[in-house]
């Protein structure tokens, strides 16, 4: 069984997006998907409205096989109303910030509250980059700020920063955050890297498809790990991650 907890349907491309969703379901006998929605780094208010509607579409498309991330601007004033619509009226399982603002900005911390009350993880996109970094864009260090903040939030930090030699190391001391190494910038053995540094318990299968997928399933089955830690990998800790009635901190 897979999980894959980091999927998107790019705004503007519904039909496109969630076409390559569903074929590398088939493919590669994904078994359920978490997905959010993105298209401009500083959205507006009816932007970010319309990518969640995209996504509880699908959801309601695909029961059972497609869960939501609600996608969040903390820098809008209606961003806890956002969060409130996502998680109670389109049943979404799970926040995502990206990169209108770091993921400690104060601005966040309602949006985080909420989360913890609601008791669903925060997916935060997370890139150290040597050139090109991003105004606002979130590094391992930022997200140990906010782990160290909110002990009891469940974060799942992507793409393991971007560099697993600075975004783990930044959080491996946080146990509330989780890993996902979505996307392909990597080396073969930045999964078994990070297996020593946080355990297996801690990474979680994201592939940030329909940009990636294979390159994420092959990282996996080339890392020197047992099947039953490949199976935490690809299903059993995601499922844990979700489990709202599995409380942390
Ligand atoms: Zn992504």
């Amino acid at each position: 069984m897979i999980i894959d907890a980091h999927t998107h349907i790019w705004g503007g491309q519904y039909g496109e997006s969630t076409r390559e969703l569903l074929r590398a379901c088939d493919l590669f006998g994904i078994s359920k998907l978490h997905v959010s929605g993105l298209k401009s780094h500083y959205p507006d208010e009816a932007e970010v409205a319309e990518l969640n509607a995209d996504v509880a579409r699908f959801m309601k498309e695909q029961p059972g096989m497609v869960e939501g991330y609600c996608y969040v601007n903390p820098a809008h004033s209606n961003a806890l109303d956002v969060l409130k619509k996502g998680v109670e009226e389109y049943g979404m399982s799970g926040m995502k910030l990206w990169v209108a603002t770091f993921c400690d900005d104060p601005r966040v911390f309602p949006v985080v509250e909420a989360c913890i009350d609601y008791n669903i993880p925060i997916l935060i996109h997370a890139f150290h980059k040597a050139v090109d970094q991003l105004e606002f864009e979130t590094t391992g260090v930022h997200v140990a700020n906010l782990a160290r903040l909110y002990p009891n939030a469940k974060i799942l930090m992507a793409h393991f920063g971007g560099n697993c030699y600075h975004g783990i190391r930044a959080v491996r001391d946080c146990r509330n955050v989780w890993h996902d190494f979505s996307g392909s910038p990597f080396r073969r053995d930045d999964v078994d890297y990070a297996v020593e540094r946080v355990g297996v318990d801690r990474i979680v299968f994201g592939s940030d498809m329909p940009i990636t997928y294979l390159v994420n399933y092959g990282q996996v089955e080339e890392a020197d790990l047992t099947a039953e830690q490949k199976e935490r990998i690809y299903y059993k800790n995601a499922l844990e991650l979700f489990d709202r009635s599995l409380k942390i901190g």
